[in-house]
């Protein structure tokens, strides 16, 4: 289960035995994903299914678990983000066969068959990172429910916290 995936594979040749496989991908060193999150923690936990479809595809279908550091956009504190990417993904020699996929493929482009795995969990991570996450409301350090003024009509919910709590 935690064995280090290989660095490329052949994706045909996988896909022509329907050949499976789980480890894990080192993203610590990722230079596109570090340049948008704050850290990684760990390493990507990866589960790749390979099969060929009806129109002699070699496919891919992946799954990639990985957990990295944003910074809340709220509060502006570190937070972990789990981030789940899972597609499948068609191997593909040039552009225009990309561009003729069916709906629900992503295009693995790769002249000689040969895939570099860590570069494909690095896209399929980018491709889920949330654009501004924020902690729950109870995690954050910044709640919106902080009253703004003192001079609001509407009654301090904290107020009335406060005056159950005295009796
Ligand atoms: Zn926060």
């Amino acid at each position: 289960m935690n064995d280090l995936l290989p660095d490329r594979v052949n994706v045909r040749r996988l896909a022509s035995r329907a050949a499976k496989l789980t480890g894990i991908c080192p993203i610590g060193g990722c230079k596109r994903l570090l340049a948008v999150v704050s850290g990684t923690v760990g390493d990507a936990q990866v589960s790749l299914s390979f099969s060929i479809d009806g129109q002699h595809r070699a496919l891919m279908h992946c799954t990639v678990i990985a957990t990295v550091e944003m910074p809340c956009q709220r509060c502006l504190e570190p937070m972990s983000v789990e981030l789940v990417a899972e597609a499948v993904l068609a191997l593909v020699i040039t552009e225009e066969q990309a561009a003729n996929l069916p709906a629900g493929y992503e295009p693995l482009l790769a002249k000689d068959d040969m895939v570099e795995l860590a570069s494909v969990v690095e896209d399929e991570l980018l491709l889920v990172l949330p654009l501004a996450p924020s902690h729950d409301t109870e995690g954050c350090s910044r709640t919106e429910s902080e009253p703004e003024s003192p001079l609001e009509d509407k009654p301090n919910p904290f107020a009335v916290l406060e005056t159950l709590k005295r009796k």
